[in-house]
């Protein structure tokens, strides 16, 4: 096995060159701060055991042009899938996190695991035989909080009978290649992360304002999970003057039981039926039922009613966010989920509050800006995950040897990113 100070610097190299396309030896000795002995040797290792492989002549600066060196992202691929509250996406990816086409399911996650796990089990393996290289790893995401070291979902609120079920296992079990399973919001904060990798997405916050609000932290380029994996969880933040309405959590006054697309959909059947909004009272006339998603709908038509409760929405979030930013000193907030389709007007609304509730200096070059739709941002964080894992040094010596990831693999233990 590798030794783990020789696995250091080769997870440093294989970091730098999975981020970036080709590089020289040089430019990967200038970027990573390892001497040029040492960059010799690691790429000469990375380029043994099929990591790397030599690429094209560089620019030269005078002498001989160096060749470039380039991450071999084509020797494996991974298997991703991102479960929500109603459906689940499903893809394969290539190593630099590439995702292939995205397969949709309508499911109710509160089915249960054993009838949504089977679903994903499905495409995985239509999805296996389609390709020809290594299975390298599995990455899933869960809507709820999720033990990281063990993989296992905790008391997830809205997943009944998932509460410590054993979805690592059973993808080990069915596919033999290591799996890693996070909260869906923490991967779409590594996947917003991992599409724009650049000095001011290093410290970054992820909001997604779905039926429920939940957050994911980027420090320092990597993802901030606590200790027990549930940091960022600022759905279930008191909001104070608001404290008598009752959380799906069980506690009163969350942020996520007054301004996440529950609360809307939940405040709009009231002004329907009270008749203030013509808008919400033709779509429960129509559809029988409304949601979050008519309250962003009718607020985009210029609904007066809608444009409020967007609004109001975008405060409550927004005053959360400014202790956020006081604490935490972000550079870029990103807002997704659902409700996000509101767009400007929801996006307006909270950069208002948080800039007039900030510190000057924490403000000064804060973005605050939408996110991607869909569940791109989620699937391309699971690719990064699995990733990040296999090329830590502690899990990089294990089967680095081998030239691909396989079992047995002692994962990480603790909330060790
Ligand atoms: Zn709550």
């Amino acid at each position: 096995m590798l030794d783990i100070n020789e696995a250091h610097p080769l997870s440093d190299l294989m970091n730098f060159l999975r981020s970036t396309g080709a590089s020289t030896r040089p430019e990967i000795s200038r970027a990573t701060g390892l001497s040029r002995t040492l960059v010799a040797k690691y790429v000469e290792l990375a380029i043994e055991e099929g990591l790397a492989i030599e690429g094209e002549l560089g620019t030269s600066t005078g002498g001989r042009a160096p060749r470039m060196v380039e991450f071999n992202h084509q020797s494996g691929y991974l298997l991703l899938a991102q479960l929500g509250a109603s459906g689940l996406s499903v893809a394969c990816a290539d190593l630099r996190g590439n995702i292939g086409e995205v397969s949709f399911i309508a499911t109710d996650i509160a089915d249960g695991p054993e009838i949504v796990l089977k679903q994903v089990e499905q495409v995985f393996k239509k999805l296996k035989n389609q390709q020809s290289g290594a299975l390298w790893g599995i990455g899933i995401g869960l809507p709820g909080p999720v033990e990281f070291s063990t993989g296992l979902p905790m008391s997830p609120p809205i997943m009944p009978g998932w509460d410590r079920s054993l979805v690592r296992e059973q993808f080990m079990k069915t596919f033999n290649a290591p799996v890693w399973v996070d909260n869906d919001v923490n991967l779409m904060a590594l996947g917003e992360y991992s599409l724009n990798q650049n000095s001011k997405n290093q410290e970054l916050i992820y909001i997604k304002i779905g039926s429920g609000i939940g957050g994911g932290i980027i420090s320092k380029g990597i993802l901030h999970r606590g200790a027990q994996g549930c940091a960022g969880d600022i759905g279930h933040i008191a909001v104070g003057e608001l404290s008598n309405i009752v959380c799906r959590c069980g506690n009163v006054g969350c942020l996520e039981a007054v301004a996440g697309g529950a609360a809307l959909a939940r405040e709009a059947n009231i002004a329907a039926t009270k008749a203030l909004s013509p808008f919400l009272q033709q779509q429960l006339k129509k559809n029988g039922v409304l949601t979050g998603t008519d309250v962003t709908q009718g607020a985009l038509r210029g609904d007066n009613w809608c444009v409020d409760a967007i609004t109001g929405a975008g405060q409550q979030i927004g005053k959360i966010l400014a202790t956020l930013v006081n604490f935490h000193n972000p550079s870029v907030i990103v807002i997704g989920g659902g409700v996000s389709s509101a767009g400007d007007l929801l996006l307006a609304s909270i950069r208002q509050t948080v800039y007039s509730r900030s510190l000057p200096l924490a403000t000064r070059d804060l973005e605050i800006r939408l996110g991607d739709t869909g569940d791109g941002s989620g699937l391309r964080g699971a690719a990064e995950m699995v990733m990040s894992e296999l090329f830590s040094p502690a899990i990089l010596t294990q089967w680095v040897e081998h030239g691909s990831p396989h079992l047995p693999i002692t994962y990480q233990q603790g909330g060790l990113a």
